[in-house]
């Protein structure tokens, strides 16, 4: 009897699973193994709020993996050694595993194939299309977005694979208790694992995302980017799904899936950039502790920067409209270094991924891919256009809930007493600092 170790890393699924299904397909009995890295604690990737969403991701996955008859190991450790050791006590003559991206994951994936060798099989499954599996002439990947995605749309995308209805796992292997979540998380966090993406993926209509993706009040977009990054849904299966759906709303969401692969493909050719500058500019970064501290905060004095960073705090997730405005705030208008401010993302979003937040970041602060890395948004226009009658702003800032529309993302105009701070950067000298306005 041939068995397989299946390790589980950002791709916590029984649906659409290549490195489960090759394990299954290719062995009588398989081992589904995950593996808790101090070194990931050590290093400030797992804060309370994601550390919240693994937890009941892995609570689900062993659920789920005990209707088929099988069950989750859980180790600790580091995964090579976990991994090894783990096949030694099993007899197993496979390892199947998805391969990632950054440094962290080549460095494990190093590790794994010393400790293994021709046994280890490296699948994927984090993106849509493979990180690296497309590249223009002459270079190892594409370093601006629209031939990405031309290209990207003519790729063929591989069959969807089924969740398995039964698993044969062999009785021994002990495993440690799975992980409880943390204290200090932020109070309103989505619940993780793969049932809650599933009913998340079939409750969310796209017919509405392509005109109110970017209206921050009506909250229309699909809230899937936690359980994309921890893999509790395949970014593979969501492309499928709204293509299958049609229309202009879930076009405009596989264009998003694209940007996600894009950033992919940039951090596995340039793991540096994660705390590089991927096209460095010669910026002179302000840096002021007090005013990074009222952005992080929500306290600059302007309110759609504040209803974003008080939502990212309560939520530990953020509309994609605030997130451009509240980092375009700190690195543009304050001119203060991207990486604080993706850092503090990092520690608060439960999606928060080193592809798409610091590319992001670096897209903003005009380090990165972006073609025009003079972009600055002015955070009036942009509260004007995105929030016109202030229903997010009052939302997240209760202190001003009672202002009307023409003042409430200018309270410095309302008449009378208000515990709210004055803005950081006066008004008149906002225009100055906003070269030019998005
Ligand atoms: C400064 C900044 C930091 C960001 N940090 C992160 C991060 O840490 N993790 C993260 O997943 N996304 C990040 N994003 C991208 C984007 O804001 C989020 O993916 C999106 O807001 C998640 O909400 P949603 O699932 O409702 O997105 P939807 O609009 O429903 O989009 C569907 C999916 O497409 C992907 N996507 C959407 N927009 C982008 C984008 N601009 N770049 C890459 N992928 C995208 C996400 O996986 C998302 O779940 C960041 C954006 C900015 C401007």
């Amino acid at each position: 009897m041939s068995t397989a170790v299946v390790l589980f890393t950002q791709d916590l699924r029984l649906h659409d699973n290549p490195a489960l299904h090759a394990a299954r397909t290719r062995a009588d009995q398989v081992v589904p193994l995950f593996v808790l890295d101090p070194a990931v604690e050590r290093a400030g990737f797992a804060p309370p709020n994601r550390r919240a969403f693994l937890a009941d991701s892995l609570a689900d996955l062993d659920r789920a993996l005990r209707a088929a008859g099988s069950r989750l190991v859980l180790r600790h450790g580091d995964p090579a050694e976990q991994t090894a050791r783990l096949a030694a006590e099993c007899d197993a003559t496979t390892v199947h595993t998805a391969a990632g991206v950054s440094a962290f994951a080549t460095r494990r994936e190093t590790a794994l194939r010393r400790a293994l060798g021709e046994r280890l099989h490296l699948h994927d499954g984090l993106t849509v299309v493979p990180a690296g599996a497309l590249t223009p002439a002459g270079r190892d990947h594409y370093a601006v977005f629209t031939p990405y995605l031309r290209a990207w749309q003519r790729t063929p995308h591989r069959p969807l694979l089924p969740a398995p209805r039964t698993l044969a796992t062999p009785d021994g292997p002990p495993s440690d208790p799975l992980p409880q979540a943390p204290a200090g998380t932020s109070p309103d966090l989505p619940p993780g694992g793969e049932r809650a993406a599933r009913r998340r993926l079939r409750a969310w209509d796209p017919d509405h995302y392509d005109h109110l993706h970017d209206d921050l009040a009506a909250d229309a977009t699909s809230r899937l980017s936690p359980y994309l990054h921890f893999g509790c849904l395949s970014a593979r299966e969501l492309a499928h799904h709204a293509a299958a759906h049609g229309g202009p709303g879930a076009d405009a969401l596989v264009r998003q899936l694209a940007w996600r692969d894009f950033h992919h493909q940039v951090l596995a050719a340039r793991p540096d950039a994660a705390h590089t500058d991927y096209r460095p500019r010669g910026t002179r970064w302000h840096h002021d502790e007090q005013e990074r501290r009222a952005w992080r905060e929500g306290r600059t004095g302007y309110p759609i920067v504040d209803a974003g960073m008080r939502q990212l705090a309560h939520e530990g997730w953020m509309h994609n409209r605030a997130r451009l405005i509240t980092a375009s705030f700190l690195t543009k208008t304050l001119r203060h270094d991207w990486r604080p401010g993706a850092a503090h993302f990092l520690h608060l979003l439960v999606d928060g991924d080193l592809a798409n937040n610091q590319l992001n970041w670096q897209w903003i602060a005009g380090t990165g891919n972006d073609t025009r890395p003079n972009r600055v948004l002015n955070p009036l226009r942009q509260a004007e256009r995105y929030d016109p009658d202030g229903a997010y702003v009052r939302r997240w800032l209760p202190e001003l809930a009672h202002l009307p529309a023409r003042t409430v993302h200018q309270p410095w105009t309302h008449d009378g007493p208000l515990d709210y701070p004055a803005p950081l950067i006066p008004p008149d000298a906002l225009s100055a600092r906003v070269r030019a306005a998005g």
